[in-house]
């Protein structure tokens, strides 16, 4: 199923695989001036190629190689003939995607492959100029993009939410701190987020310096627990009460003992 919201002049196509009639799990691309970013997973691959149905679409871009924003490249390349722009570490995983995890087959479906390119500094549309702003952390070839005179950032999925509960297993939490700095060091009035789960956080600014302040304050309480020799279940007990639903559903790959782990990691500050 499609969901399509307009912030400005950017189109917002909220995509999800439906299951009796309901959303499984949103996952967002943005369309503005030409430039298509991100495409959303497989399973609704040829329904976004439905609504893109004469729309002028010159250039994709995905903020990273991951199964739900590369999944409708192939349609979209075959019908528009657009170029596919990543990180260059990305251009691989995008070529020939990883191998997936059950729940990612059942959510999103494993993407036809569809030959990316390695994308430059600035991406320029027609009317508009978008800087390309190397967040790692979520993974190794995460981007965002941003655009000075409107002041908006795509960020993909290096920001979900101010309270962080879960963590991938192969995230670093440090390393996304560090990216979420980096925006914070934009020179801008204005940050708009347009986060890969469909929220968009008219300031921005705002949402993520709250983000920054959650992790530092769990950190320094995560370090605190391991000091005291702590194991790191009992700490996750101890801070989230239990592990979350999502833990059980993604066989591990999502889990606050991740979170956790990864705050402890020497990078950690
Ligand atoms: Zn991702």
């Amino acid at each position: 199923m499609i969901e399509v919201n307009h912030f400005e002049e950017v189109i917002q196509i909220k995509m999800s695989r439906e299951m009796g009639g309901r959303p499984l799990y949103w996952v967002a691309a943005y369309l503005v001036d030409g430039l298509l970013i991100d495409t959303g997973c497989r399973h609704t691959a040829e329904e976004l190629a439905g609504f893109l149905e004469g729309k002028d679409i010159r250039l994709v871009v995905n903020t990273h190689h991951h199964e739900d924003h590369v999944g409708a490249n192939a349609p979209v390349r075959e019908k528009f003939k657009a170029r596919i722009l990543a990180h260059p570490a990305a251009v691989p995983l995008i070529n020939r995607i990883p191998g997936l995890n059950p729940y990612q087959e059942l959510v999103w479906g494993y993407p036809e492959p569809a030959e990316a390119e390695p994308l430059p500094g600035i991406i320029k549309t027609e009317k508009y100029t978008f800087q390309v702003v190397e967040t790692p952390g979520h993974c190794k070839d995460h981007i965002a993009l941003f655009e000075p005179s409107k002041g908006w950032c795509f960020s993909g999925d290096i920001f979900v939410s101010e309270n962080q509960k879960v963590l991938r297993a192969d995230e670093d939490i440090n390393e996304i701190a560090r990216s979420v700095e980096k925006l914070l060091q934009i020179k801008t009035e204005r940050l708009v987020l347009f986060t890969s789960i469909g929220r968009v956080v008219e300031d921005g600014r705002q949402a993520l310096r709250v983000y920054l302040d959650y992790l530092r304050e769990l950190s320094r309480k995560v370090r605190q627990l391991d000091k005291e020799v702590m194991p790191i279940n009992a700490i996750r007990d101890r801070i989230f009460g239990r592990e979350s639903s999502l833990c059980q559903f993604t066989g591990g790959h999502y889990s606050s003992e991740n979170l956790i782990r990864s705050l402890l990691s020497q990078d950690g500050e």
